[in-house]
């Protein structure tokens, strides 16, 4: 068997934590098969301990936009850790990280830094409600915001993945508090502000759509929610776990040059260490406890070592500025991709903002959940097992971005193409 370690750890992770993964998208389910496990990683590429070498387009779900083990940001994590791992107590370096953050994302007067996206999208619901003492939030099909109980509902890739469009053990009653509507479609936001406006107390969105494949917003679409959430006293809620300092340095919120009111981050700003932040004006952030009456907390929140290493993440961002670099590599990707299956003759799709992309076989055009559900899982699976044989990890799922980072070169991405040209031959 050629992964034959890596079925080896499988089969003992098996036997011990559930499903043999600590989350279900870093399982095979969707394509076949069974999880590459990771021995060490460097820049593109990490090895597994079968001794194979892959080119990563996973990098950590996005968090890893310098690639694998920065020189720099492990060296700030060391030097962090050797001061300590954690104190609950607060220090300067959180305050640093904070105004880096405030700084970058000019919505964001006040932060709180927490320790996933999940917490930040969490706790920022909780906030909205507080602040405008309504119930209601409602959110996209297709657009994941983290695993709580609210905004569980229609929750995208790991869900679309799976098949499950809601989990068990979310009760119906929490399940009642959020509408859903159709992602870029105005008419039904419109319809559904018409209806219930002044119940709302939140829109959540992924202002690029990036759980459901790439999907970008369509002109009109953010503006209409800015629009309505003003004039209704709804909260307009940014899930830029993703997308924050992935497009440019700041949120894709400057870039589309729309405010939100609350803005969630995490991957990027942890530098791979867990880490999550939600943001947003100063007189909705000072409704959080100490100050106001809206509870939450964080034993590890601020974290030493994961401040460390956003920080010094950050700090690389801003001073090499590699978002267009990133950006054209992911676009020789994209179009090569695009030309590599025309000339098979397959139909398929490429969505691609600036380093995030996503290939969606046997459909045309991908605008919404539907378009993007429609597209072939059968052709992705056997497309992502070649890829994989010839050593380019992808995300296990169709419904997923792909992220290019700051360490593929241009040779990795002619490796990765060469790849493609391979593995879509036969694809039917
Ligand atoms: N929001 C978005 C847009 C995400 O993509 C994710 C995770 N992929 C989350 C929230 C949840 O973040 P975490 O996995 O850190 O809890």
């Amino acid at each position: 068997m050629a992964r034959a370690r890596d079925h080896e750890l499988y089969q003992a992770a098996l036997n011990v934590i559930a499903g043999g993964v600590n989350s279900p998208v870093r399982a095979f389910k969707a394509v076949g098969g069974e999880p590459v496990f990771v021995e060490r990683g460097e820049g593109a590429r990490f090895w597994s301990p079968d001794g194979r070498e892959y080119i990563d387009y996973v990098q950590s779900w996005g968090a890893m936009i310098l690639g694998h083990a920065h020189p720099r940001v492990i060296q700030a994590i060391q030097v962090a850790a050797a001061k300590g791992t954690s104190f609950g107590a607060p220090t300067e370096a959180e305050t640093e990280l904070a105004s880096k953050i405030c700084g970058a994302i000019p919505s964001i007067e006040r932060v709180r830094l927490v320790n996933s996206g999940t917490e930040a999208t969490m706790s920022a619901i909780r906030l909205a409600r507080g602040f405008t003492k309504r119930d209601k939030v409602v959110k996209f099909a297709g657009c994941y915001h983290g695993h709580s109980d609210y905004l569980l509902v229609a929750a995208g890739s790991g869900g679309a993945t799976f098949g499950i469009p809601d989990s068990a053990g979310v009760p119906r009653a929490f399940a009642e508090q959020t509408v859903v509507l159709p992602y870029n479609d105005l008419d039904a936001v419109g319809e559904s502000f018409r209806l219930g406006g002044d119940d709302i107390a939140a829109v959540i969105v992924e202002p690029i759509a990036a759980n459901m494949g790439v999907v970008p917003p369509r002109e009109g679409f953010l503006e209409l929610l800015r629009g309505l959430c003003t004039k209704h006293g709804a909260l307009l809620i940014f899930d830029e776990v993703i997308t924050g300092f992935r497009l440019c340095y700041g949120g894709a919120q400057s870039l589309l040059e729309i405010q939100p009111d609350l803005t969630c981050l995490g991957k990027i700003i942890g530098g791979g260490l867990p880490i999550g932040a939600y943001g947003g004006r100063a007189e909705v952030m000072k409704c959080l406890a100490p100050e106001g009456d809206v509870y939450q907390a964080g034993t590890l929140s601020g974290n030493p070592i994961a401040t460390a290493a956003g920080l010094e993440t950050l700090h690389v961002l801003e001073e090499e500025n590699p978002y267009d670099t990133i950006s054209q590599r992911a676009e020789s990707l994209a179009s090569g991709m695009a030309r590599l299956v025309a000339e098979v003759g397959t139909a398929a799709c490429v969505n691609r903002v600036g380093s995030l992309l996503t290939v969606f076989f046997g459909v045309d055009e991908v605008a919404s959940y539907e378009q993007a559900r429609s597209a072939s899982g059968k052709l992705f699976s056997s497309f992502f097992a070649k890829m994989l044989e010839l050593g380019v990890h992808l995300p296990p799922s169709p419904f997923e971005a792909w992220f290019v980072s700051a360490a593929h070169s241009e040779a990795d991405i002619e490796r990765t193409l060469e790849a493609v040209a391979a593995s879509v031959k036969g694809l039917a």
